[in-house]
């Protein structure tokens, strides 16, 4: 049997079987259990075992045959939690977190920065204390996006201070509700609370809850963040989607002049071109962890969307600097999302520094895609207890 036609029998099994229009949790389940979640992730998995490339006729398909299917998309757990657990997880770990990760039963967040280590996260202080079969955990974590409403968060901290900094961090999967964390919100340049601080004290996390080795932490970093960097800047949609159809939108509507035109034009080839080469790439990839390519899509993608909106806003004259409120809102989902594209200007402003900034993008893409000299890193080989703090 070819695969589409596998993928089709699925889907049509799928859905003789269970209402689009009825309970989501129960209709995403049984995506999950006929492997046409995550197609690409090993069967019992969510997946078939088959090329990336192939999730696109799933959700084509399934889109053409049901009218609202339900559907739920978090880039935290989906694109980056999910592809972590499935390198670097235990059978017994995948078995426990993978299902109700997709259906969004268990939302999922990312516990990496700290007020003294963000783009060099390998700095990082969160101290973790092994005490029989538990962790002793102690310490702060900042930017941590939808903290607040996640049950896992992804968490890495040093459990040996005298190992060399990237040698001596473990990764856990920590519970958001457990005793001994607290969550206080961030207010934002778009009046939102998206992010949060999180403080650990004496927070106690099970042995069965550590993602691979004592000691191998940045590792399984190092796989979450560059599948971080494909969620955020990879994606591929139609075209005349996203950003570029919102500020084709305000020129149909607004107009303007030549100069104007030239500059939506020349957004618009960007767009296209950053669009073609996601999809390129995407189809090359077969299975396993992106390689640093991915710090392309997401440079190019934050460069570009920061230009867009700004043309938007730009379009639309002095209405473009009336904004709806700036009262605090806490988003209650991982797609929980206001669409206004003063909004989406305004949260453009941080494309380029989250999942990493692009000064950092571009050394990543300098060193290990062009094979430039690296950066001079004189703390690399010290006990990280050696290395000086401010
Ligand atoms: C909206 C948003 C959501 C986020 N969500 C999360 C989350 O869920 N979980 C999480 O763990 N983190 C999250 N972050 C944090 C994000 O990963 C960090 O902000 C980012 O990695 C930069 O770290 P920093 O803010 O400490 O800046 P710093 O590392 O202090 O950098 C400051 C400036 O120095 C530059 N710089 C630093 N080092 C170098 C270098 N070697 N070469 C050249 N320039 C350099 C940077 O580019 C930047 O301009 C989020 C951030 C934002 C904005």
């Amino acid at each position: 049997m070819g695969n589409e036609t596998l993928i089709n029998d699925r889907i049509d099994q799928l859905v003789a079987e269970h209402d689009p229009a009825g309970d989501r949790t129960e209709f995403m389940r049984a995506q999950f259990d006929l492997g046409i979640a995550w197609v690409a992730f090993p069967k019992g998995r969510g997946g078939l075992g088959l090329p990336h490339s192939y999730q696109d006729h799933v959700d084509k398909r399934l889109d053409a045959i049901t009218e609202h299917r339900p559907t739920f998309f978090d880039i935290i757990g989906h694109g980056m939690g999910a592809p972590m657990l499935l390198a670097h997880g235990t059978d017994e770990q995948c078995d426990r977190y993978l299902r109700p990760l997709f259906t969004g039963e268990e939302v999922w967040c990312q516990l990496f920065s700290e007020p003294g280590a963000g783009s060099d996260v390998a700095g990082l202080s969160t101290r973790a204390i092994k005490d029989g079969d538990e962790w002793i955990v102690n310490g702060q974590k900042v930017w941590t996006t939808v903290a607040h409403i996640a049950k896992w968060g992804m968490l890495v901290a040093r459990t040996d201070p005298e190992a060399p900094k990237h040698r001596g961090m473990t990764y856990f999967l920590m519970d958001m509700q457990a005793e001994g964390v607290e969550i206080r919100p961030l207010r934002q340049i778009t009046g939102e609370a998206e992010f949060n601080e999180v403080y650990m004290t004496d927070l106690r996390i099970p042995e069965s809850q550590r993602i691979d080795q004592v000691g191998a932490g940045w590792r399984v970093a190092l796989t979450t963040l560059m599948n971080e960097r494909v969620a955020i800047g990879g994606r591929v949609g139609p075209r005349h989607s996203g950003p570029i159809g919102e500020l084709l939108d305000v020129w149909k509507e607004r107009g303007g002049t030549d100069a104007d035109r030239d500059r939506v034009m020349q957004l618009w080839v960007e767009a296209e071109a950053a669009r073609l080469t996601n999809l390129r790439a995407q189809q090359n990839r077969t299975h396993g962890t992106p390689g640093p390519e991915g710090s392309t899509a997401k440079l190019v993608f934050a460069e570009l969307n920061k230009q867009i909106y700004s043309k938007a806003v730009e379009l639309l004259g002095a209405a473009g600097m009336l904004y709806d409120t700036y009262d605090l809102i806490i988003p209650e989902g991982p797609d929980d999302v206001r669409s206004d594209i003063r909004r989406s200007f305004l949260r453009s402003r941080a494309n380029s520094i989250e999942g990493g900034t692009s000064e950092i993008m571009r050394n990543i893409l300098g060193e290990r895609v062009l094979g430039l000299p690296g950066e001079p890193r004189i703390d690399k080989d010290l006990p990280w207890a050696e290395v000086p703090r401010g």
